[in-house]
């Protein structure tokens, strides 16, 4: 199957309009100057829902700032389950989001990049940044420069899902840029030596209805570490629609892998309908036990 939303942000990473788009945030830093540049409001990222490279909120997250980068190029870790479920793939955004995206990866190669993400944060009165709704850490230098970025913002805390396992070894992260793992049915192992090796945040596993068998990835996780499981539920639009009764998803969980079954947490927005990560908060609120 042609992969043509991957095809299409790799051809935009290399348009004009990316470039200038990048150059235009990397010059500005507030409201006003984005305001003056040729672009169209939606596209600049100046409004009620954006500032420059940071879109505000999507439906999951409620009014949470975001950075994202453009799927499966920024990515060194995904796997084949990325290629067959990432919502970044297929959910159909707008070509303004896309657009930026791109701008936002060209952006991120600049070398005053944690210069510029700050900037434009600090004018942001949200305590929480999300990083990489879609995309990922592409290569060390990147990691470094957000975990510089948070460090010269002890006051807001970032946070964020990543396959790119190999890349977070070893590297120096800040308490406030708080990394979860993203762990799926080809990467599950590897991510429970990284977690053995970090011992902080949580390991994220992806429940697709109908699969159970890959649920079976849980046991190794729970048997070869103490993290917190979180179980997000397969939403892509192609992903099967069965009802899930979460009950009996619980009562699953509970036979087959015993008490440690207690350590799995089901999404709350994404099982239950809610509430959004704004009020829900798990994913930062307990940074204090992560070592
Ligand atoms: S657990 Fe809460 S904060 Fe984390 S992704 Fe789900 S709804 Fe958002």
């Amino acid at each position: 199957m042609r992969l043509w939303r991957v095809e299409e942000a790799e051809r935009l990473v290399k348009s004009e309009l990316a470039r200038e788009l990048a150059e235009a945030w990397a010059r500005c830093g507030d409201e006003q100057c984005l305001a003056d540049t040729p672009f169209e409001p939606e596209l600049v990222g100046v409004g009620r829902w954006w500032l420059g490279p940071f879109t505000i909120g999507n439906r999951k997250m409620g009014e949470i700032p975001f950075f994202s980068l453009p799927p499966v190029s920024t990515c060194p870790g995904h796997t084949p389950f990325c290629l067959k479920w990432c919502y970044a793939i297929y959910e159909i955004a707008n070509w303004r989001a896309h657009v930026r995206e791109a701008a936002a990866y060209l952006l991120s190669l600049r070398y005053d990049f944690p210069d510029v993400a700050a900037r434009y944060l600090s004018r942001l009165p949200h305590p929480v940044v999300r990083l990489h709704v879609s995309g990922d850490f592409y290569d060390r230098g990147y990691l470094e420069k957000w975990a510089e970025a948070a460090r010269r913002l002890p006051h807001k805390t970032f946070y964020t899902y990543t396959k790119s396992l190999r890349l977070i070894r070893g590297a120096d992260i800040p308490k406030n840029l708080i990394i979860h793992l993203s762990a799926d049915p080809f990467n599950y192992a590897e991510a429970a030596e990284v977690w053995r090796e970090l011992r902080r945040g949580f390991i994220t596993f992806v429940y697709t209805p109908g699969r159970d068998e890959e649920l079976q990835a849980l046991q190794h996780l729970l048997e070869n570490t103490e993290a917190t499981i979180l179980l997000f539920l397969n939403h892509v639009q192609h992903a099967p629609r069965a009802r899930v009764d979460i009950a009996q998803l619980r009562r699953w969980l509970r036979e087959r892998l015993g008490p440690a079954a207690s350590r799995v947490v089901l999404d709350p927005e994404e099982f239950a309908g809610g509430p959004q990560c704004l009020h829900c908060r798990l994913c930062w609120i307990y940074r204090q036990p992560f070592k």
